[in-house]
């Protein structure tokens, strides 16, 4: 028998404490200003009524990954000063839908993607921030098993988006391959770190760095990360549908 939980905003404020102070830590350890990395809360399959919460305890910044979801907990919260991330796997046919209410796109991963968004954009006469998706474990030529480009591939996708009217090209995202010892984690987040030195050579403004999840968001920030998304360190759990 357990004691009665708190209010679900009790609950948030503890857990966004310290997921915020996890990543103060890290940031210390890593010699970089705390105001570096700017916490995205990913609250897919939660509700509007958490996105609520969450705002009302400063968080600026939320992730979604499916578009029906996505767009209608955003139409839930028109008063909100709160910038949407789009962060999961992206169907072109979708893409119209999803450049209605995100400010940033995480996971722009082919040529065809950054035409269907940019296509929205101009439509809604918004402007979104794409960021390119890296796949760390794919083949060249190739979409990599939790999406993303190849390395080889990301200064085609980049080009595109550069091209595309109402798209600004804001940087990388990966997700770490699932499985790694903490070791490889590293290394997965160094070779993220190598393909965004790279593109910041063509495209010096290209500086979001969004790597890290509730599990590896210390090694994602020492790496250099400047954007994180966290759902679970947060939230809670979450019905394994995704
Ligand atoms: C769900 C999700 C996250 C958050 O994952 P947690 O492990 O719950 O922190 C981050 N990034 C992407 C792309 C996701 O789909």
């Amino acid at each position: 028998m357990s004691a009665p939980a708190g209010s679900r905003e009790d609950q948030l404020v503890g857990a966004l404490a310290t997921v915020r102070e996890r990543i103060a830590r890290a940031c210390a350890q890593a010699g970089r200003p705390v105001d570096a990395v700017t916490l995205i809360v990913v609250t897919k399959t939660h509700p509007a009524q958490d996105v609520r919460i969450l705002a009302g305890l400063g968080v600026t910044d939320v992730g979604e990954n499916r578009d029906q979801e996505a767009s209608a907990k955003h139409e839930a919260c028109p008063d909100l000063p709160l910038r949407w991330h789009f962060v999961g796997q992206l169907q072109t046919n979708k893409a119209r839908s999803v450049a209605r209410y995100a400010d940033v796109v995480h996971s722009v991963d082919r040529e065809r993607l950054a035409t269907a968004l940019s296509r929205g954009a101009v439509a809604g006469g918004r402007t979104l921030r794409a960021l390119v998706q890296v796949a760390l474990d794919g083949s060249p030529g190739t979409i990599g098993p939790r999406g993303g480009a190849h390395p080889a591939d990301v200064p085609s996708v980049a080009a595109a988006v550069v091209a595309a009217e109402g798209l600004v090209l804001g940087g990388v995202m990966a997700v770490a391959p699932p499985g790694l010892d903490p070791a490889g984690t590293e290394r997965a987040f160094a070779s993220l770190m190598d393909v965004a030195g790279r593109l910041r050579r063509d495209h010096p403004d290209a500086t979001d760095v969004s790597a890290g999840m509730s599990g590896d968001l210390e090694a994602a920030v020492r790496a250099g990360a400047t954007h994180v998304r966290v759902g679970t360190a947060v939230l809670g759990s979450r019905p394994d549908l995704q």
